[in-house]
């Protein structure tokens, strides 16, 4: 603990009250700053800790969004604004206080009021914890987007679920993955606002009665429910370079009174008290699964609960303005992040029909011209089915209104598409059940499809698959609903926030536009060709891999010696078969065996770097990271190879160490079976730092080389269409045998040489890749993995050159800026437009 200076400079003790919650001089922070400290926390000098001196900086910050936040929302209200909901079951948001620094441009001055007071700005901001309310890509796009909506002035707001415990924290005991759970909110969350007064009823179970209308029409009532309460929480969003302060509204759960009182009569105080509990868990936990759907009861539930009280908010916000609702679609974008909130598509037909009474052809129609859906995968085990069972138990309404889709849908199908009832069955949102096999589901993609005016994949492969194969039928029934959205990041997190070294370094020579336009880039690619700017560039990514050194020294305790001239080569995402950090393994261990045989052999120094969480249901994938921490072992101990060739697993990969990692990474490893990545967001955030990529024909790798050139990134391997031609015959044995390096690797698995204890350890391993088929060709594609590998280190040879590459990437990224994406959103599918919020500069 340092100790507060007793005088403070008299200029902040002197500042009004006013100052003190507006000013933008380090002194008007330094002194909010020290108010906090003392009337917020109640603490003084002798008990001050780290952690209120980051809640007493998160505070004072805080402060300084809070007019423009109530600005923002009476701007976009007085000037009837279109607005869009972004509904997520994930944001993966990572710290707050660093990038609510940078968008309000007040690094210098919170720097200097800190370190007047002997604090250092980047010790404060280390202790904030992650709010990782999110399992991957999918989470932390939805965060860029918020970030892109504000910076644009676009009056977009993010819905999605206040999760007690977020992804849980990874620990590595005896190289296995322990997960512990998150509990982010222990100390308080200075950013979030409570409104206990925005509450809104969600109901299960029951069951549906109809009776006449009075209007020769039936209609239909959901009685008989179960009733939790949503309670939301806000948290600020503010935009760069603009007075924007946007939304972020996530529900908690509470137990409802009238649930309550039930008991009560029944004298059952007990039972009320439990039940409470029981209706409080539906917030309660993220599901840890990237890419895969849990079929469970309370994942339903949690789904359904968002959906629910999101809708009422929006129709609650639209009739303060409107009193019928033929002007929904015009005032109102919903955009579904994957199929999780597709549920909203027959809540928001059952408000229409049962509580508004619209007819249900307007309903409908308003329904679509509300409504698109972003698809995120391929995968055929995320696809979210649910029984007809469970949905019928949960949500017998929606059910109803899900079938009378269907009919209606199909019917006009049948109409189109006559004698073709093969088709109807593929397109049906029912997937009829196979005794023994499969029950009766509702298939939400088709749902999600029907429902929507625009379908989106997120990168130029992944949407023509969607329109070739997965959604092909719907694809050729309305082909203007299918359109690309490649994905993006945000450049201030992402390079501002992250690598101050490197944004100062590119400011000073082209300028700062980037911030806001990152096609600005483009200007440094002059600079890849100056000795002096490339000097200083490779003097930043130096700086980059220190830190990340530090960072191993950290969490290894110092028992890890990195060489911090080897290439440093960096695979960091969730586990999983399809991303193949197998194939990376499996070259790590191929240049191990080279040193083994051959000892004086020359080959460029490597330290290779694994990150990533697997899903606790995963086993394979926890295999996976098993393994990888073996072979670290191995490797890492072995003086013959030590000095040259290092693998590190580093703990617990989150959105704050990914801001560690994309400064000091010099290769970028996207090495997914070509067709299975979606988009990847991670490839774009290395490639923004200057990593140069080494990766597949897969998501956005393919835009990436079109943009940077192939002379600058490292493609290897089998395309789309050369895998879709091996896959009837392929036979992973054939590589095995045929291939001496890739025949040790395996054998040594399979004999035990990495888990000398356990020789059977890895064999599922190797069962998945021999008998198991190895449906994500890691055999397949070993060979040209390592051959790229080896062009890879040649090419690391020539410092200059890779430099200059390095600088050619960051410069060719600008169409990989979320602000690009959201642009495309905006004008294609929410039809949007900026409002921009001015501020009346008040005086003191
Ligand atoms: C960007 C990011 C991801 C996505 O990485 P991919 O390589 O695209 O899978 C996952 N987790 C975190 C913490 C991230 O920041």
């Amino acid at each position: 603990m340092s100790e507060v200076k007793t005088s403070l400079s008299e200029s902040a003790a002197n500042l009004s009250a006013y100052e003190s919650y507006h000013g933008l001089t380090a002194e008007a922070i330094q002194r909010s700053f020290l108010d906090h400290l003392e009337f917020t926390l109640a603490k003084d000098r002798f008990t001050v800790t780290h952690l209120d001196q980051y809640l007493a900086l998160a505070y004072a910050v805080r402060d300084r969004l809070i007019e423009r936040w109530l600005r923002t929302q009476d701007t976009y209200y007085r000037a009837d604004a279109k607005r869009v909901y972004y509904l997520s079951m994930e944001f993966l948001m990572g710290r707050t206080l660093g990038n609510a620094i940078v968008n309000l441009n007040l690094k210098e001055e919170c720097r200097r009021a800190l370190l007047d007071l002997g604090y250092r700005l980047e010790d404060i901001q280390e202790t904030e914890p992650d709010a990782g309310l999110g399992n991957g890509g999918l989470g932390r796009l939805a965060a860029c987007f918020l970030d892109s909506m504000a910076t644009l002035a676009l009056p977009g707001y993010g819905y999605g679920i206040r999760y007690e415990y977020g992804i849980f924290n990874q620990e590595i005991k005896d190289g296995e993955q322990v997960e512990q759970p998150d509990n982010w909110l222990r100390y308080g969350n200075p950013w979030e606002i409570a409104r206990p007064e925005v509450l809104y009823p969600v109901h299960y179970y029951g069951e549906v009665v109809q009776f006449p209308n009075g209007n020769g029409k039936i209609a239909h009532k959901w009685i008989k429910t179960e009733t939790v309460l949503a309670m939301a929480y806000d948290t600020p969003i503010p935009g760069y370079g603009v007075q924007n302060v946007n939304t972020l509204r996530l529900w908690s759960s509470k137990a409802s009174r009238e649930f309550d009182f039930h008991h009560f009569n029944e004298g059952d105080y007990i039972s009320a008290v439990r039940s409470k509990t029981e209706s409080e868990t539906i917030s309660k936990v993220l599901y840890p699964n990237d890419n895969r759907h849990s079929g469970k009861e309370l994942r339903l539930k949690q789904e359904y609960f968002f959906v629910a009280a999101t809708l009422q908010d929006i129709i609650r916000r639209y009739k303060k303005t409107r009193k019928t609702f033929d002007e929904f679609p015009d005032k109102v974008a919903i955009q579904l992040n994957d199929t999780h909130p597709a549920i909203a598509i027959a809540e928001l037909m059952r408000i229409f029909l049962d509580e508004e009474n619209i007819p249900w052809e307007k309903a409908w129609e308003l329904t679509q011209a509300t409504i698109a859906y972003t698809n995120h995968t391929v995968l055929p085990e995320a696809l979210e089915k649910w029984t007809v069972e469970l949905l019928g138990k949960v949500l017998p309404r929606h059910l109803e209104i899900i079938y009378d889709i269907n009919y209606h849908f199909l019917r006009d199908v049948r109409v189109r598409y006559p004698n073709n009832e093969e088709l109807v069955q593929r397109v049906s949102l029912v997937e009829e059940p196979v005794p023994g096999i499969r029950p009766k589901s509702i298939r939400m993609a088709n749902l999600a499809i029907v429902g929507s005016h625009r379908v989106n994949g997120v990168a130029a492969l992944h949407t023509e698959i969607l329109k070739r194969d997965l959604f092909r039928d719907f694809a050729l029934m309305f082909p203007e609903k299918f359109e690309n959205k490649t994905n993006g990041i945000t450049q201030r997190r992402w390079l501002a926030c992250c690598n101050p070294q490197l944004a100062s370094l590119i400011t000073e020579a082209i300028g700062d536009k980037w911030m806001t336009d990152l096609y600005e880039m483009e200007k440094l690619i002059p600079f890849a060709d100056d000795p002096g700017f490339r000097q200083a560039w490779q003097k930043v990514k130096q700086d980059g891999k220190d830190i990340l050194i530090e960072v191993v020294n950290q969490t290894w305790k110092h028992k890890l010696r990195i060489d911090k001239q080897s290439l440093f080569d960096c695979q960091v995402k969730r586990i999983h078969e399809y991303k193949r950090q197998l194939l990376n393994l499996f070259h790590a261990i191929t240049l191990y065996n080279r040193l083994r045989h051959q000892p004086n052999l020359d080959i460029v120094p490597r330290t290779i770097f694994f990150s990533g969480k697997a899903a606790p249901g995963y086993r394979l994938a926890k295999l996976i990271i098993r393994l990888i921490n073996a072979v670290a072992d191995i490797i890492n101990h072995d003086v013959v190879t030590r000095d040259r060739l290092r693998v590190v697993f580093l703990p617990n990969y989150r959105v704050s160490l990914a801001e560690k990692i994309m400064p000091g990474a010099e290769l970028s490893e996207q090495i997914s079976t070509a067709g299975m990545e979606a988009s990847g967001t991670g490839n774009m955030k290395f490639a923004l730092n200057g990593a140069l990529t080494i990766g597949t024909l897969d998501g956005a790798n393919i835009e990436i080389a079109e943009e940077v050139g192939r002379d600058n990134i490292f493609i290897f391997g089998l395309t789309v269409e050369e895998i879709a031609k091996l896959k009837p015959h392929y036979s992973p044995w054939d590589y095995f045998h045929s291939d001496p390096e890739l025949n040790e690797i395996l054998n040594m698995i399979g004999a035990g040489y990495f888990s000398p204890l356990d020789k059977e350890l890895f064999h599922p391993i190797l069962f998945s890749l021999l008998e198991g088929g190895d449906q994500y060709f890691v055999l397949a594609d070993y060979r040209a993995y390592v051959e790229c590998q080896e062009r890879v280190a040649q090419a690391y040879l020539d410092q200059d050159q890779w430099t200059r590459k390095s600088i050619l990437n960051t410069a060719k990224m600008g169409k990989f800026s979320s602000d690009r994406t959201i642009q495309e959103y905006a004008q294609s599918i929410w039809r949007v437009s900026p409002v921009p919020v001015n501020m009346v500069t008040c005086e003191v």
